[in-house]
């Protein structure tokens, strides 16, 4: 209780009778979402993600897991609300109750990634390019303040229509509170993550671009995951290998080349986020114009 009122004292308090509950729309490590409205008094009623922290009993006995989970989630919602970008979730508020939960903006679409899965057909390359940019520039954002996202994928994605993305999933970015991290149990996404960061838990702007670049990847597969089929053991030998992901089918050539850059194994060779969107909106100021399908 302390911990949430010195924490989120900027965060407007929801009180849980002006909240309706419809539908789970998924579980996390966490916690549970569910679609919800949100009652405002003489207001338009808000469309709402709601994401309830698990009740103290669904833990084991092991309570210093308990409070690192409950860090975290005090932490997502922290983050969210120091953010203000078209293209990253906003928070709306939290609500204090038996547990804790966070108010969000909905994302209508749900996961990008099955979003680009479930409609294949009728998204074109174009389209793929604009949501590259969208990322890239929620990216560059948080670059500018100082802020490492650490998890940037795209089943961190949401789909708010068909021409916007957000980005969502602050539980593990953070300033600098290295022994958080190290001493949480929680899934490390290896798939994702760059070399120095597998081998030495380094995460910083650099590290993000190489994410980033996976993230993109998987935009142009059109929700693939990376390394399939190779165990997460195994895939520092393969980067180190000099080994890559193929070029997507529906990727440009010129964005595969992007791609390799974030994927440099030295991390001051890669570009930051500001050349990087030089770069992608060159591309897609090519495609913005053609026809396809
Ligand atoms: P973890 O938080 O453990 O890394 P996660 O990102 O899958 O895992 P949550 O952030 O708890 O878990 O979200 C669970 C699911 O709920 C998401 O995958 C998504 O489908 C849905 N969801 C979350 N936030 C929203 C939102 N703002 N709008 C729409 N759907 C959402």
């Amino acid at each position: 209780e302390n911990l949430v009122a010195t924490e989120l004292n900027k965060c407007d308090r929801i009180q849980i009778g002006n909240l309706v509950f419809y539908e789970k729309l998924g579980s996390g490590q966490f916690g549970e979402v569910y679609r919800g409205t949100y009652k405002k008094k003489e207001l338009n009623d808000l469309d709402v993600a709601i994401k309830i922290l698990k009740n103290k009993d669904d833990y084991e006995e092991d309570s210093s897991e308990k409070d690192l989970v409950f860090m975290r989630f005090v932490r997502e919602a922290k983050m969210m609300q120091n953010f203000d970008h078209p293209h990253i979730i906003k928070l709306i508020g939290v609500c204090v109750n038996d547990s804790l939960s966070i108010i969000m903006e909905l994302a209508k679409f749900g996961q990008l990634r099955t979003y680009l899965q479930n409609n294949k057909n009728q998204i074109e390359t174009k389209t793929l390019l604009l949501y590259c940019l969208q990322l890239n520039s929620a990216m560059e954002y948080l670059e500018s303040k100082k802020y490492v996202h650490r998890d940037i994928a795209a089943r961190n994605i949401l789909v708010f229509s068909h021409e916007c993305l957000k980005l969502a999933d602050f539980g593990l970015s953070r300033e600098v509170n290295e022994n958080f991290y190290l001493a949480s149990k929680c899934k490390l996404p290896i798939k994702w993550m760059a070399p120095e960061s597998i081998n030495f838990r380094k995460f910083t702007s650099q590290s993000d671009i190489w994410m980033f670049g996976i993230c993109i990847w998987e935009i142009m597969s059109f929700g693939d995951k990376p390394f399939q089929g190779i165990k997460n053991a195994d895939v520092i030998k393969l980067i180190e290998d000099k080994k890559r992901l193929e070029k997507p089918k529906a990727c440009p050539n010129e964005l595969y080349v992007q791609m390799l850059q974030c994927w440099e194994y030295d991390s001051s060779l890669r570009p930051n986020f500001t050349q990087l969107k030089n770069s992608i909106n060159l591309i897609y100021s090519q495609y913005r114009e053609k026809k396809e399908l």
